[in-house]
């Protein structure tokens, strides 16, 4: 299995952290895709992968609730930055993408914010568009302007995956349409969450990626049993979607493991 999103770098693993990524290891887990919110978060992203060569690879970017939260000046000095913690991270065979970035127009940031997001998320995803790297997009309540703008802007020709699905079925389509890979998490674990279980069992295979998010997203069913969610638990989700989907475990798991590492051409960056 490859947690084709997570955050283990995350300070909520301060103290935890070797446990939980002996877990991870121990429960299947190849590989992760280690995804950045923030410069200060790079830097720990960045010693980790440096030390678990082939097992963690980073994404770098401004996550939207940072923006919503920091000023301008501070968000664009965060954005100045990226390149070139790209370009190094390239240099040592650890970046494979842009993100998290995107936007999120849920009630959790404020309306106030949204010009900055967008403001934000173009300009990340021109650095992708040049470098033409994947983009990690972060879309919530917000389907409608993120493709209005990946049409208008263009994406990298590398393509990218929207993580965290929460979208309909129609919505997933419209993002396969212009090259993009789509990831599920905890959610589809919610039987309420009809519209993305159905997505999930619909969308082509060869889009398909699974993550955890963790520690963010723990699966309903561990609510109560753990308080973050941690990558061990993908074995969770990869059940749960080889289930909708009427495939075997084991082919849903080579389908995503492939797709993962064709989306950010891991084979190329193993050493
Ligand atoms: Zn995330």
């Amino acid at each position: 299995m490859w947690d084709a999103h997570c955050h283990v770098d995350d300070r909520r693993f301060e103290e935890t952290r070797e446990a939980v990524l002996e877990r991870a290891w121990l429960s299947g887990v190849e590989g992760m895709i280690v995804a950045g919110v923030e410069p200060e978060g790079w830097a720990r992203q960045r010693a980790l992968a440096l030390r678990e060569r082939g097992r963690i690879v980073v994404t770098y970017g401004v996550h939207p609730w940072v923006v919503s939260r920091s000023g301008e000046r501070e968000w664009r000095r965060m954005i100045g930055q990226l390149e070139g913690a790209l370009r190094q991270g390239r240099q040592e065979g650890i970046a494979v993408g842009v993100g998290e970035i995107g936007m999120d127009h849920s009630r959790r940031v404020g309306e106030d914010s949204w010009v900055a997001q967008e403001s934000a998320f173009r300009e990340q995803l021109a650095i992708a568009r040049a470098l033409d790297w994947p983009v990690v997009l972060h879309g919530v309540q917000a389907h409608a302007q993120i493709l209005s703008i990946l049409r208008r802007d263009g994406i990298p020709a590398s393509g990218g995956m929207v993580h965290a699905f929460s979208g309909s079925f129609e919505v997933a389509k419209s993002y396969t349409a212009l090259g993009l890979s789509i990831s599920f998490g905890g959610g589809v674990m919610q039987p309420q969450a009809r519209k993305v279980r159905y997505a999930a069992k619909m969308l082509d295979a060869k889009w398909l990626l699974c993550e955890t998010d963790a520690p963010d997203m723990l699966p309903a069913p561990l609510v109560g049993q753990m308080v973050w969610n941690e990558p061990a638990n993908l074995r969770f989700v990869l059940a749960e979607l080889a289930f909708l989907r009427g495939v075997t475990l084991q082919d849903l798991e080579a389908q995503t493991v492939e797709n993962t590492k064709r989306l950010f051409s891991l084979c190329k960056s193993e050493r």
